[in-house]
């Protein structure tokens, strides 16, 4: 466990990793993982993330039609996803590419929830769009352009929604805790980190996925911590292998892109699993996560 040293204690601010055997990186006060402290279980609605379960979660990248989100929901539901994803609001790079259904994309998403009995995880982008996001999903996803956008994590930790923070494709680990730090500092300990990849050198991939820091943040934080090998490698072929890595590494869930067309998707086809290579997938999960001591049901 943590050999820490604490440097101003008082305002609650950092907690200085001090072992000289260990990481030297402020970790702040609220997400550093105290000695024995098990890990915080942030309640989806009934989904637990962070216990003895890996929890999945699937979805389109974007919500595009109620016949996309309602053929991918049940299929990923019956192979034993237990949380959709799937964005109303979406970040895109150029201001061309579809931008999401917004408001309509929610309503979409909060039918779905109540026929399917999924939970329900969408992206908020703005400040002034958190009260509505919140009225329709279970959980509210930071995105990882927005980690760093300190009024909306204090925004979201103010809803008092379990929030999914998505790590900055620049950001370091501890950048990412600082961020995490900032929800948690609004009295909402309902914080799950996410692995996403981050940027490197190489280009072959979309985003290095950074599985290091799966052991890494584990070890230095209470937050339960999942990957997105989606968005970590942009590879379709690739996606079963890094999932399967990432339970391995000791991840408490995983969110991925699935879609009943992917050739069609309006966004992210190119790393969405078709819904018969996320069932395949979730057998092979079902044995990693066994060989780990845990379970996904
Ligand atoms: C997403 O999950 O829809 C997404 C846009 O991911 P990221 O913020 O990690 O790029
Ligand atoms: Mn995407």
């Amino acid at each position: 466990m943590l050999d820490i040293k604490i440097i101003k204690r008082d305002n609650m601010e950092t907690i200085f990793c001090n072992n000289p055997n260990d990481v030297k990186i402020k970790v702040p006060a609220r997400a550093s993982r105290k000695e024995n402290q098990k890990t915080t279980i942030v309640n989806v609605n009934g989904v637990e993330i962070g216990g003895s379960e890996v929890v999945i979660i699937g979805g389109p990248c974007a919500v595009e039609s109620m016949e996309q989100l309602y053929e991918t929901a049940w299929s990923v539901k019956s192979s034993g996803a237990k949380i959709l994803r799937g964005g109303a609001f979406k970040p895109r790079s150029s201001p061309y590419s579809f931008q999401g259904l917004g408001e309509e994309g929610l309503k979409l998403l909060r039918q779905i929830r109540k026929e399917s009995g999924l939970a329900v995880v969408t992206e908020v982008m703005d400040t002034r769009q958190v009260e509505l996001v919140a009225e329709h999903a279970d959980m509210l996803q930071v995105g990882s352009r927005n980690m760093q956008n300190y009024p909306l994590l204090k925004e979201v930790g103010m809803s008092g929604k379990p929030v999914l923070l998505k790590r900055g494709m620049m950001a370091t680990i501890e950048e990412f805790l600082h961020s995490a730090e900032y929800i948690l500092n609004q009295n909402n300990d309902q914080v799950v980190l996410c692995e996403r990849g981050i940027r490197t050198f190489e280009t072959s991939t979309r985003n290095t996925l950074d599985l290091s820091a799966v052991p890494m943040l584990k070890h230095l934080s209470h937050l339960p911590v999942i990957v997105d090998p989606s968005h970590g490698t942009g590879v379709r072929w690739m996606v079963p292998i890094m999932a399967k890595a990432a339970v391995a590494a000791g991840a408490d869930g995983l969110i991925m892109e699935v879609h009943y067309k992917p050739e069609t998707a309006l966004c992210d086809g190119a790393q969405s699993l078709d819904l018969e290579e996320f069932t395949i997938l979730m057998k092979d999960l079902r044995k990693v996560a066994g060989a780990v001591g845990r379970k996904i049901l």
